[in-house]
């Protein structure tokens, strides 16, 4: 199943009478697009030319394809090439690796790509978290010397590979334990190649300004550009430091300072990761072997609860968890959907009522026990000893998501992997960013222009990544094209019922070919590795023999 199609630099494919949102902000205009290869070579009126495939697109927005810079796809592009959930959202080309981990071998990650075939372009970063564990495992020591030049020569490695950058993820052990001066000393070698530096900060709440600081002082110091991920602000954060206008405003100023800094968003007020991050930080601080000893041992789980109460209770003022809901849970499935209050419930339902406690709480609801915030810590405790879970947390209003999205230096990006349809009860991010900004934002609310929705998901995007020759309906760039209908394009996911993909997409033309036509997937795939500034570099250094 899935045809890599065979490379015709001469197939043509026209695209009639759609309005042209040619990515860079401008207003729309009517226009035709003439494909040839996988290049577009010209753009207005095309005239007479028959193409070998004509789109009509009389009615529909024809735009570049939308660029996708923060997402977890990673080996699943090799193992679900048809990545449906980015098509049917009219992504053409993700970056991930992002947070931190990466696939190792970017050179053998791309040539499975290669090899398989993708209906989506792939670029990739490489993850400080991951190269920790290639040279150190998961502790928190700090790197020896020879440690650290493994860890240099691994980067290196990657960018001539064709990485675009670094990413963090600092929440995330091993690199939560990693000072910013080990953190400069490894980007300062993707800077060498041009890369830049991706980081999901080390705090997106109450410290959330310090590590904002941190961020930009990386890029200073390591000489290179700056990616803020999923940029957000929680609610009760926001309204002790004056909202969004005070992290954007430090990131304006770091600009007007000189220094090159760019923010990705997706457009939702929960945010998604794995359950552990609840965890006080020492927890895991030696490794996975001693923090599942940890766990089992009532000394230490009693000291986790004394932290957890002075984070959850004293510090951020939580009444309970239910803002956080179970996503996936390997060790019991059937926790999917339910918040950490109602878990707790059902771990005391099961204490006291072996097995029934399924029946008890569909026929009985109101009869459910009540829970203890300590109850509530120890349902997040358990869970992390027999495997962990991911989780979605409610804890943002659409106030910041929109002030955030405001602001011009915002791309738009799911924070996605590939989706296995039905499966669990994942964040709905990955099957609806870009059409709910379409649909939600720009169609109901005018938050922000039609225009400027598709510049953030496409020539600025391109631009912080520097792919200078997507993101831009104009002759000589790569041929990635969607075509939406904006009267109905829509997200219909929902976190209650996440599994369904966007609507209003209806073409999407990647490298030259179509990979959703008419709304129907059409099993071809034409996609490729993006190539980071570094593979170029290797290129000539190796051309010139020396
Ligand atoms: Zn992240």
């Amino acid at each position: 199943m899935g045809v890599k199609p065979k490379f015709d630099p001469k197939h043509t494919l026209v695209i009639r009478n759609g309005r042209i949102v040619d990515g860079a902000g401008n207003g729309w205009f009517y226009g035709d697009l003439l494909i040839r290869g996988d290049r577009i070579v010209q753009v207005g009126a095309v005239g007479p030319v028959k193409g070998a495939q004509e789109i009509d697109a009389r009615g529909l927005v024809v735009a570049p394809g939308f660029i996708d810079v923060h997402t977890h796809a990673d080996r699943d592009v090799v193992r679900s090439p048809f990545a449906e959930n980015f098509v049917r959202d009219g992504v053409t080309t993700i970056v991930t690796g992002n947070c931190g981990g990466s696939e190792k071998n970017i050179a053998t990650y791309f040539a499975n790509i290669r090899q398989r075939g993708a209906a989506i372009n792939v670029a990739t970063f490489i993850g400080h978290n991951t190269i920790l564990e290639m040279v150190k495992g998961g502790g928190a020591a700090a790197l020896t010397p020879e440690q650290m030049a493994k860890a240099k020569a691994i980067v290196d490695q990657a960018m001539r590979d064709g990485a675009v950058g670094m990413s963090t993820g600092l929440i995330y052990r091993p690199g939560m334990y990693s000072p910013p001066e080990e953190i400069i000393e490894l980007q300062k070698v993707a800077a060498r190649y041009g890369g830049i530096y991706a980081s999901h900060m080390r705090n997106e709440a109450g410290e959330i300004l310090p590590a904002i600081d941190e961020a930009l002082r990386v890029g200073r110091e390591a000489n290179c550009r700056v990616e803020i991920s999923h940029f957000k602000l929680p609610r009760d954060v926001a309204q002790q430091i004056g909202g969004a206008a005070t992290t954007l405003g430090k990131v304006l100023a770091a600009r007007a300072a000189g220094e090159e800094v760019w923010l990705d968003q997706y457009p939702y007020t929960a945010s998604s990761t794995t359950i552990t991050a609840m965890l006080p930080d020492w927890v895991y601080d030696h490794g996975n072997a001693e923090a599942k000893k940890r766990l089992n041992d009532p000394q230490q789980v009693a000291k986790m609860l004394a932290d957890m109460k002075h984070n959850y209770e004293d510090a951020r003022h939580r009444p309970n968890l239910g803002y956080a809901v179970i996503a996936n849970c390997k060790s019991d499935p059937t926790l999917a959907g339910r918040n950490l209050y109602e878990v707790a419930q059902i771990f005391k339902l099961r204490e006291q009522n072996k097995g029934k406690e399924v029946e008890l709480l569909s026929s009985n609801p109101d009869k459910l026990p009540d829970v203890s915030m300590e109850d509530q810590y120890r349902a997040v405790i358990d869970i992390s000893r027999n495997g962990g879970a991911s989780c979605v947390f409610h804890t943002m209003d659409e106030q910041e998501v929109e002030d955030i999205l405001r602001c011009p230096l915002v791309s738009v990006a799911s924070d996605s992997g590939i989706r296995d349809f039905g499966i669990g009860q994942p964040h709905p991010r990955g099957y609806g960013t870009n059409a709910r900004v379409l649909g939600h934002y720009v169609r109901e609310r005018h938050t922000i222009s039609l225009e400027d929705a598709v510049r953030k998901m496409t020539s600025q995007p391109a631009t912080a990544f520097h792919f200078f020759d997507r993101g831009l309906l104009r002759p000589g760039y790569v041929a990635d094209v969607t075509i939406f209908d904006p009267d109905t394009v829509a997200d219909k996911s929902t976190f209650e019922k996440p599994h369904q993909y966007a609507v209003g997409i209806r073409f999407v033309v990647v490298n030259g070919y179509e990979v959703l036509a008419n709304g129907e997937m059409t099993e071809l795939l034409p996609g490729k590795p993006v190539l980071g500034p570094g593979a170029k570099m290797a290129a000539v250094v190796m051309g010139s023999g020396r």
